[in-house]
């Protein structure tokens, strides 16, 4: 009797499971856009800088604000230098996701590789800060001949399982993955560079690759009512490897954050929201291992 009463339970069990799977698989395939909805989700931008420029005019209380107001909850940050970084995630750590920039004194984007001193400032950072990744940095050119640094970049990365943030082309991106294959990478920008055909067969190529769409927001939303349709095609096959971004680069962009993160939503509205949730923050929350939610705007 009891014996025959657990196997009822268990085929009751097993029904409502595939009941639940059929539910579950009938909300995945649901191709709505969110629309309107968007406004509720909570953003991660994966592309802040709060460089020395931007210290006076944005303090980093304003800085928060102006990612309340937009509904952004959690931000990945990179600065020139890296003490701007460390400003912003001391005063809001719920908020921050710090990360380490090479750039700082007389090293910049195109000379960092070749700065003296870098690995050991690279080294002491890391050491003293919980980074979660090293850049945004710049590789303009490949030059090989900075191989020995970028595999101590790399090891250092490893060894903390952190990302590299890269802005270049393929190039360099296929050239990071073939001094080490498990490297973990973030393509800044998706290329920028690149049109989207290129994107897509990178990306591709490499199927751990992930990338933040910042200053793609208007090639993205193309023209008209639906989005341009090689972007579209990007979204929807690798839409569990990318995330939003603002890339305030100058002050200008913070001038303008609020119209930039409106654009993104813009285009995450016209997204199912299954899609359109994992590339607002769901794909961070994974990456990083965090809790993103509407509950963090106005806390710190
Ligand atoms: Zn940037």
């Amino acid at each position: 009797m009891v014996l025959s009463f657990g196997n009822t339970a268990l085929l009751a069990g097993a029904l409502l499971a595939s009941l639940l799977m059929a539910s579950f698989a009938h909300s995945d395939s649901d191709q709505t856009p969110i629309g309107d909805a968007v406004k509720d989700l909570p953003l991660f931008d994966a592309h802040v800088h709060y460089k020395e420029p931007a210290w006076d005019e944005y303090p980093v209380s304003s800085i928060i604000e102006l990612m309340d107001q937009s509904g952004v909850a959690m931000a990945l940050v990179s600065s020139t230098p890296d003490e701007g970084t460390i400003m912003l995630w001391e005063y809001a750590p719920n908020r921050i996701v710090p990360e380490l920039r090479p750039y700082h004194g007389a090293a910049g984007s195109s000379n960092w590789a070749k700065a003296e001193g870098m690995e050991d400032y690279l080294a002491g950072r890391l050491e003293a800060y919980p980074h979660e990744g090293i850049g945004e940095f710049h590789i303009h050119r490949l030059d090989t001949s900075d191989e020995p640094l970028f595999r101590k970049v790399i090891q250092m990365a490893m060894e903390r399982g952190i990302y590299l943030h890269v802005h270049s082309g393929p190039e360099p991106i296929r050239w990071l993955y073939s001094l080490d294959p498990d490297v973990k990478i973030i393509w800044a920008h998706a290329g920028l560079g690149e049109p989207a055909s290129e994107v897509h067969a990178l990306m591709k190529e490499f199927p751990k690759l992930l990338a933040d769409t910042s200053l793609r927001e208007w090639a993205i939303l193309g023209q008209g009512e639906n989005l341009d349709e090689e972007w579209q095609n990007i979204i929807f096959d690798f839409q569990d490897r990318l995330m939003i971004g603002s890339d305030t680069w100058v002050n200008g962009q913070w001038d303008d954050y609020a119209e930039i993160m409106a654009s993104n939503r813009l285009w995450l509205s016209r997204l199912p929201r299954d899609v359109a949730e994992k590339i607002a923050f769901r794909n961070a929350e994974k990456y990083f291992n965090r809790e993103i939610s509407m509950e963090q705007i106005g806390t710190r």
